[in-house]
């Protein structure tokens, strides 16, 4: 699994990192997401990096069964 993140959707709602800290982060000037760990190993952090995909309110994740 991979996760891409577009940060030009995204609008600083926090709620991926608050989902999945360890896969997402927030830029400090702006609070728009960044990638703590874009290719999540355990199955925890699949989980939740899921999770964080369909919470997010502007769709600015997307998450890749792929490798
Ligand atoms: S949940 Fe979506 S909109 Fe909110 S910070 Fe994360 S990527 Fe951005």
């Amino acid at each position: 699994m991979h996760i891409e993140i577009d940060q030009d959707r995204c609008c600083a709602s926090g709620q991926c990192v608050l989902t999945a800290e360890d896969v997402f982060t927030q830029r400090d000037e702006d609070g728009v997401v960044a990638l703590v760990d874009p290719v999540p190993s355990s199955a925890a952090a699949q989980e939740r990096a899921v999770e964080a995909a369909v919470l997010c309110p502007a769709g600015a994740i997307s998450v890749h069964l792929r490798e």
